[in-house]
């Protein structure tokens, strides 16, 4: 019998392999230092594998880490700022986000990230202006991340509907110089939005972290859509 860490046994599994959804009833999971080493029916994991322990599913489903794409987490100081409001993205959410400091959007952040990994998110792809602290606590709390420092040039104000952007190249310059990459997590700095540059803040976004790579022919920049 093979020693493993941790078996899961359940009604449900959502394996994502093969056609479909790859779902598989009565089935258990074997888990050897963090990876899974086994799928099967109940029966044969239970004859061929034992762990100090064993997770009993019964009554849940088990699928793979979901990964949300697209996160704002700061921002989740905010919540309910935004909901039901006349222009919510100025109106609602501008005059409160423009005075937000690093540190309320680092709280914000870990509240979005907990309650992330609480519904089964395991993969946060995030875009804000100063990403270091969610580096930090992504890693602290066991997560992936794809994370991602938009360059924006557009000033930052409430802007009325229908009004253009104003915009400063000079601030598309300061976050490409002030950020370079520090963390193991893969990092880049891309345009926020198509209509949130000018053009200057193009050239230099990129890949950052431990590689420093930037992308070649053929990759792609996150890019954030809204
Ligand atoms: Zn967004």
């Amino acid at each position: 019998m093979t020693q493993v860490d941790l078996l899961v046994k359940g009604p449900h599994f959502y394996t994502m392999q093969g056609d479909g959804v790859g779902y598989q009833g009565d089935t258990a999971m074997a888990v050897d230092r963090g990876r899974i080493v086994a799928i099967a029916p109940q029966e044969q994991v239970m004859a061929e594998y034992s762990a100090p322990r064993t997770l009993d599913a019964a009554g849940h489903a088990v699928l793979p880490g979901f990964i949300d794409a697209h996160m704002h987490t700061g921002l989740c100081i905010l919540r309910g700022l935004a909901q039901d409001t006349n222009n919510w993205m100025m109106y609602g959410l501008g005059p409160f986000s423009a005075q937000l400091n690093p540190a309320a959007m680092e709280a914000g952040s870990q509240l979005a990230i907990l309650e992330g990994l609480r519904a089964g998110t395991t993969t946060f792809g995030d875009y804000g202006s100063q990403m270091d602290g969610v580096c930090r606590f992504i890693e602290r709390v066991g997560a992936r991340g794809r994370i991602t420092v938009t360059v924006r040039e557009a000033v930052r104000r409430v802007y009325n509907p229908g009004e253009l952007y104003e915009f400063d190249a000079g601030y598309g310059r300061q976050t490409l110089a002030e950020n370079h990459g520090s963390t193991r997590l893969p990092t880049w700095t891309s345009v926020l939005a198509v209509h949130c540059a000018a053009g200057q803040g193009l050239p230099g976004c990129g890949r950052h972290g431990g590689s420093g790579l930037r992308p070649g022919a053929g990759q792609q920049l996150p890019q954030h859509h809204q």
